[in-house]
């Protein structure tokens, strides 16, 4: 059950005694910044994030999958905000308690997507221990500061390391099951495969693997060309009472065609949660495409759909949202960010949303 404010304002009180609090009636500033020249409502607090709870989780809890939309426990859609983080082979050194927290704090995000790099150099199946370090450092942050957030098997071939897949969700729902918090993503971006043939009896294996351990929490499938052929997904759907389908754009290449295809898909009955989302065009480079993000921002908002933009990396490329330096503890000053990080970030602050922050 979603609480109700009557029932947060006793463990706001509770917390005020030890630090400070932020529920629905107290704004996430406390102070202006001014050597940054961050305006006050946008001002990181200065009270520890873990006493900040109860927090968005606690607000709608678990997620699921219905009638074409993402709703909370009271069964009223869900909109969530927030980041992904890259690779985890590549840019671990930012799977940190501290920057889910920044972003929490900073950025308003109410959900994070831990993004383990699979399948490429020096990845899970090369590296398992050093990857699902930090995979689980990012998830059991993200549940401390009551956040949403995503497990994301970060893999274009995901089809040919079912077993591995097998293994590590069930490992997953076995610790994190019972959490509200969490979010299953089997398959990032299959490439040129068949939905029928390669993607689906994947992902009906993972599943059936998740589902005999957590028979419940929301689970999502990444369907062919980098995750855009959710119609027809759609089309010839998972058996699961809680399944979505990711929907991925980056904006300066996907447009009104892709809109089409995800409408499409809703019509059908399909689920859709923007698990990953950029600026700029879909190689991560390429000017940020003002116009379009506004398009699909609209699009967001109309269908109330969640979504993670891409990436927490100092990659040079256009959709990274740090520079080359910015710390692992977060506390990025804007200069700390890139263009497309101030960028995204103003959406993801502001996005509207019935949230206790
Ligand atoms: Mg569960």
């Amino acid at each position: 059950m979603r609480p109700s404010l009557a029932t947060l304002l006793p463990a706001c009180a509770a917390l005020l005694l030890q630090s400070g609090c932020n529920t629905a009636t107290t704004p996430a500033a406390t102070t202006t910044p001014a050597a940054t020249g961050v305006p006050a409502t946008h001002a990181a607090p200065t009270a520890p994030a873990a006493l900040r709870a109860p927090g968005i989780v606690s607000f709608h809890g678990r997620l699921r999958a219905e009638k074409a939309r993402i709703v909370g426990a009271d069964g009223k859609p869900v909109s969530l905000a927030g980041n992904s983080f890259f690779w985890s082979q590549w840019q671990g050194q930012y799977y940190t308690p501290e920057v889910v927290g920044w972003l929490k704090t900073n950025w308003r995000s109410t959900i994070v997507r831990a993004a383990l790099g699979v399948h490429e150099e020096d990845g899970y199946l090369q590296h398992p221990a050093e990857n699902l370090a930090r995979v689980t450092r990012v998830i059991d942050a993200a549940i401390a500061q009551d956040l949403y957030v995503i497990i994301d098997w970060h893999d274009h071939e995901a089809h040919r390391h079912t077993a591995q897949a097998v293994a590590f969700f069930s490992d997953m729902a076995r610790r994190y099951g019972h959490q509200p918090h969490v979010i299953y993503e089997i398959f990032n971006e299959p490439q040129q495969v068949s939905w029928a043939k390669d993607v689906k009896p994947y992902a009906e294996q993972v599943i059936a693997a998740i589902r005999a351990i957590d028979p419940d929490n929301l689970i999502i499938v990444g369907s062919p060309h980098w995750s855009q052929d959710v119609d027809v997904a759609a089309a010839d759907p998972i058996k699961d009472a809680n399944v979505a389908y990711a929907l991925h754009f980056y904006a300066g290449t996907q447009k009104q065609t892709l809109r089409n295809k995800a409408v499409k898909a809703m019509e059908l009955g399909a689920a859709l949660f923007v698990t990953e989302w950029g600026p700029c065009n879909a190689d991560g480079n390429g000017p940020i495409d003002d116009d379009s993000v506004k398009q699909w921002m609209a699009f967001m908002r109309e269908y109330q759909l969640c979504h993670c933009v891409w990436s927490v990396s100092t990659k040079m490329e256009t959709c990274s949202i740090i520079v080359p330096g910015a710390s692992p503890k977060g506390g990025w000053k804007d200069s700390d960010l890139t263009e497309s990080g101030r960028y995204a970030r103003e959406y993801i602050r502001n996005w509207p949303g019935d949230t206790p922050q």
